[in-house]
């Protein structure tokens, strides 16, 4: 889909440009006519675009023509080629700003090296990181762009859920403390029911006299 022109440090000639996405080129390839194109838009044009004759098999487009976007030339996907590679360098050279830049990159670097960079970029926002502010919280960077995060917010609705699992807590240490009680009770009626029968049983005279 090619490279977001507005990404590129310096304004980029037209012949680095792609006709169908009017991005920069991405996998440049050529066809017969000289026109370059992403590799990947002008797959997907003489595959589905407007001038497309796809012969398929199955899901898969076995064979694949229509006509160049630029000059109207028919143009088949088994004639391109891969553009040249005194293009490809010059191309490689330009600058480009990181893909995460939105996420606090400032790296600004050759479109060869773009790849390379991305991989080892300390702003991939798919990294967990601390909170800027210090405290202490984890955070996906990406979500912390996001959404702004406000530390004393985060911190109140802390006190918050503690303040509620402490009135949980005294809630469940007064029933527990009610079921102590309950089971003292019995025991001192086992206990007093108990030595009733131990009297009876000690004196069965007196039973029989009553
Ligand atoms: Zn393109
Ligand atoms: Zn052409
Ligand atoms: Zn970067
Ligand atoms: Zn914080």
């Amino acid at each position: 889909m090619g490279l977001d022109i507005n990404r590129f440090a310096e304004e980029v000639d037209e012949e680095f440009k792609c006709a169908i996405c009017l991005n920069v080129l991405e996998n440049p390839v050529n066809g017969p006519c000289g026109h370059v194109f992403c590799r990947q838009c002008i797959m997907t044009w003489l595959e589905s675009g407007p001038t497309a004759r796809p012969i398929r098999s199955g899901s898969r487009t076995v064979y694949a023509s229509g006509t160049c976007p630029v000059d109207r030339k028919s143009l088949y996907r088994d004639e391109l080629l891969e553009a040249a590679i005194p293009f490809k360098a010059i191309l490689s050279k330009l600058k480009i700003k990181c893909d995460f830049q939105e996420f606090g990159c400032k790296n600004v670097v050759t479109v060869g090296t773009l790849k390379d960079h991305v991989k080892t970029c300390n702003f991939n926002p798919e990294e967990v990181v601390e909170c800027p502010h210090g405290c202490a919280k984890l955070f996906v960077r990406r979500n912390l762009v996001k959404r702004p995060h406000n530390c004393i917010r985060e911190l109140q609705s802390m006190i918050k859920l503690q303040e509620k699992i402490v009135d949980q807590l005294e809630v469940d240490k007064a029933s527990s403390e009610k079921m102590v009680r309950n089971l003292q009770y019995v025991i001192i009626l086992l206990m007093l029911l108990m030595s009733y029968l131990c009297y009876i049983l000690m004196n069965p005279v007196s039973m029989s006299v009553v």
